[in-house]
């Protein structure tokens, strides 16, 4: 119980002006029964109006005359369940990342939303085993692959969730109604809130774990049931049998009556990984993800307050899912951006895992086949423990790696996208009937439209990047949306060669239907799958064969497993290299390893060609032979000699402002109270990389320092400046550790 005379409360009205502690008298009625993270109802305003806060701290320290303070009217009974832990949270967020405190409330507290009473609807099979396999071969020969789809599923699974087939593996409902007709299924409906997902099955076919994985599994379960929590990292290759480890240590934890959260990063949720999670847990697990509304979100945190669920399954925001008896996380692919929020509070989902998971005494394990360094940096320093998992357990070897020197390619007179050796590789697996992925390290899309003569590059009238080329001689932004359509001559010098710069996706589909005419080919970008649910139906139609090429970017080396692959091309390795940012050679190997991991997953041993300009980059050698040891001694050593993070920590200060000279002025005080500590290093201010979206300048100061609490403490006097300087339009966000550049 804390004491204290006086609480600290933030009053639940989202409204920036009133976004801080008020201080109230505790009475005398109320001594010695707040606590932190209650709600309570307290007057507030001119008129004195019953108003919902929530104590954030309990002091004696008086901050107006005790006279003038207004006193706590009552302890909120059915307030939202605040929670406590969801308090502490969103404080150490607020204090961690530099976000007001209702900012990191709403992170953590699930919002509630009136709920339509909804229904959920499931599929029954109602044929026999025989006659299933007879459709399911009818189905094969008449290339129905819907059906296809779902027969195969159903001669697994007697039961399977409507959502899932109709989401996940992309069937028609009306498909699925030509199946009930012939009388083959039965779809019945059954309320949702009892049971989002639900699959019975006694016929999981169980792994027997291998050595390695066992070891892993017992050692974390009986340092578990010794009282042991702390941080375990599994760095283990692509289908080396992580997930069935994870499965095994949620099966124990629960077995000692806790629960679990199971995070994964959005994109590699696909139907197949969930399958795994609900045949082994049945109707205890649920899945959260962003297709879900607000209410259907909050129906997934009652149920899991509740104690009806006791693994949920999601992306980072799983984190908040009020769990009472939480005993384990674990995050998969670990080191993944999209564990980072790009919102305030800017957390990041490993160490708030962390923090969680010593707030609630549970045990945390991280996994990846390409750890961060800064996971790794902990594990080589003791301070989580390390296991590797170093064997494919599908029998499937590491594929062949090939680099090819863009540079010697041209050289020798070859000026297409595609290299000798990877059209020679091509041609052999088109011939022979195997599929190819082929992926471009891009981040942009597509390409950006100059003039040959002047230079001069179309950019978008409100953000300051280049316009993207696009089918139809249209030109679009990809942070606002601005469209236009491609002048025929140059704005400034009237020359007809204006021109797109040829490197997306769409121009090499094109370029591969001139050199492979009559191969099937399937393209994944974020402008293909800007549409709902296109991702899934793009992928389970290359999984089913449907087209012989695959081309994307980042997108597609995510988790899944083609087993028809048996070429990667990666068109240009060395793009992403050319960030700009010290990640970037730590992104570029993992996403060339990753990349190689999609090849020769099946029977056929697979191969991999890297095209670079940069063969001799360390990034690209130690990706091609998959080394990940040498690869992170070697960043190490530069993160060292440069200072980022994890040898040191970095605040990124991003100033944002409608009136350029504004932003610039606030940008320039900040850097002044900020070099008032002599110990940082300040760098900047500077015009953000991309100076302006969507009309909206931006400027960028970066600080390191190897004490995190310094970098805090340097957020706390820009604060305070900024809160002593009221009236100005700009808004200014923290970073810590950034993992992009602004
Ligand atoms: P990862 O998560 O590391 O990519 P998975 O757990 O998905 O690896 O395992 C890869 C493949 O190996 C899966 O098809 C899985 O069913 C299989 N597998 C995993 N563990 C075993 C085991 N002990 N014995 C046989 N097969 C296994
Ligand atoms: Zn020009
Ligand atoms: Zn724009």
């Amino acid at each position: 119980m804390a004491q204290g005379r006086y609480a600290n409360i933030i009053i639940d009205i989202s409204h920036e002006k009133v976004d801080r502690p008020f201080q109230y008298k505790i009475p005398d009625s109320l001594a010695g029964m707040l606590e932190i993270g209650m709600c309570v109802t307290v007057p507030f305003g001119m008129g004195s109006r019953l108003r919902q806060g929530y104590v954030v701290e309990i002091t004696d320290q008086v901050q107006y005359p005790a006279d003038k303070l207004k006193e706590v009217h009552a302890i909120e009974k059915n307030g939202p369940f605040a929670e406590q832990d969801a308090v502490r949270l969103a404080a150490w967020m607020k204090s961690t990342y530099g976000a007001t405190m209702i900012a990191a409330l709403k992170t953590v507290l699930p919002v509630k939303k009136a709920m339509k009473p909804r229904q959920k609807k499931k599929i029954l099979c109602l044929a026999g085993r025989e006659e299933l396999l007879s459709l399911l071969g009818e189905a094969q020969r008449k290339k129905q692959h819907a059906k296809e789809r779902v027969l195969s599923q159903l001669v697994k699974e007697p039961e399977l969730p409507y959502e899932l087939l109709t989401k996940k593996l992309n069937v028609s409902p009306a498909a699925l109604r030509s199946l009930e007709e012939q009388g083959v299924i039965r779809i019945e409906a059954e309320s949702y809130y009892r049971n989002p997902v639900k699959i019975v099955s006694e016929r999981e076919v169980r792994n027997c774990l291998s050595p390695e994985q066992a070891f892993i599994r017992d050692e974390i379960l009986s340092e578990y049931e010794q009282g042991v929590r702390r941080t375990y990292l599994i760095r283990g290759i692509t289908g080396s049998g992580k997930t069935e480890v994870y499965l095994a240590l949620i099966e124990g934890v629960l077995a000692r009556g806790k629960q679990c959260i199971m995070l994964i990063p959005e994109i590699a949720l696909t139907y197949q990984t969930l399958l795994r999670f609900y045949k082994r847990f049945g109707d205890r697990v649920s899945v959260i993800n962003s297709s879900l509304s607000a209410g259907e979100r909050f129906d997934q945190c009652e149920r899991a307050r509740k104690g009806e669920i006791d693994v949920i399954i999601g992306p980072r925001s799983a984190l908040f899912v009020p769990f009472e008896r939480l005993g384990l996380i674990v995050m998969d692919e670990e080191h993944e951006g999209s564990y980072k929020s790009e919102t305030m509070p800017r957390y990041h989902a490993r160490e708030t895992a962390e923090f969680l998971a010593g707030m609630k005494g549970a045990s945390l394990v991280l996994g990846s086949a390409t750890p961060s360094l800064e996971a790794y940096h902990k594990a080589k320093s003791g301070r989580y423990r390390l296991f590797t998992l170093d064997r494919r357990l599908t029998g499937g070897s590491l594929p062949e790696v090939h680099v090819v020197d863009l540079r010697r390619e041209l050289k020798e007179g070859n000026r297409s996208i595609f290299s000798r050796r990877l059209q020679d590789l091509m041609e052999e697996r088109l011939h022979r009937e195997e599929q190819i992925i082929l992926f471009l390290n891009r981040r942009g899309y597509a390409g950006f439209v100059s003039c040959r003569s002047c230079g001069y590059v179309m950019k978008c009238p409100h953000c300051d990047v280049s316009l993207s080329q696009h089918m139809g001689g249209k030109m679009v932004c990809h942070y606002c949306g601005y469209e236009t359509v491609q002048p025929k001559k140059c704005p400034a010098c009237a020359s007809p060669y204006i021109l797109g710069f040829k490197a997306g996706t769409q121009q090499i589909e094109e370029q591969l239907g001139r050199r492979f005419p009559g191969a099937r080919v399937l393209r994944m970008d974020a402008d293909v799958t800007r549409k709902k649910d296109s991702y899934e139906k793009i992928l389970s139609s290359f999984f089913d064969r449907e087209a012989d090429i695959l081309v994307g970017t980042q997108m597609i080396v995510k988790g899944h497993d083609f087993p028809g692959v048996t070429l990667v091309g990666i068109l240009a390795a060395d793009l992403s290299l050319n960030d700009s940012d010290y990640r970037c050679a730590e992104r570029t190997f993992q996403l060339l390893t990753q990349a190689a991991g999609r090849a020769g997953r099946g029977e056929r041993p697979g191969e991999v060609v890297i095209q670079t300009y940069r063969p001799d980059h360390y990034s690209i050698v130690r990706a091609r032979a998959q080394d990940y040891e040498a690869f992170y001694e070697e960043e190490m050593a530069y993160r060292e000699l440069a200072g980022y993070p994890p040898a040191a920590h970095m605040l990124a200060i991003l100033i944002m402002a409608a009136q350029e000279r504004e932003g610039g002025v606030t940008a320039q005080e900040i850097a002044t109270c900020l070099k008032e500590d002599k110990e940082l290093a300040v760098i900047g201010p500077s015009k953000a990389s991309i100076g302006k979206i969507n009309d909206i300048y931006r400027f960028v100061i970066y600080c390191k320092q190897e004490s995190y609490g310094a970098l805090v403490e340097a957020k706390d006097r820009i604060e305070r400046f900024l809160a002593s300087n009221p009236g100005r339009e700009t808004n200014v966000q923290f970073d810590f550790d950034p993992i992009d550049r602004y």
